[in-house]
């Protein structure tokens, strides 16, 4: 079991607050790191609630879906979370 406490996990909107917005815009990929164990990943939009906006998301190196959240599981390296299965200690069973 690998519990969600112990993923480092990077979210697509701490990305966003490293760059500046017009930065962010025209980026297609970003470097993730965490302990030495760095990744380069792909930035995705997909389409938003409104008319106009597009969201941003990352992509999952492992199964290239878009994912707003990627976390350093031991033996897999980055990862979303359907393909690194961590879980929440507090959810019941
Ligand atoms: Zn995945």
């Amino acid at each position: 079991m690998t519990y969600r406490d112990d993923v480092p996990r990077v979210s697509i909107a701490q990305i966003r607050t490293r760059f500046l917005p017009r930065v962010f815009r025209l980026l297609d990929r970003v470097e993730i790191e965490h302990g030495g164990d760095s990744c380069v990943v792909m930035l995705v939009h997909v389409p938003g609630h409104g008319t106009v906006t597009k969201a941003r998301r990352l992509t999952c190196p492992r199964c290239e879906r878009p994912a707003l959240v990627l976390g350093r599981v031991a033996r897999l390296g980055w990862a979303c979370k359907g393909c690194g299965r961590w879980r929440s200690r507090n959810r019941g069973a």
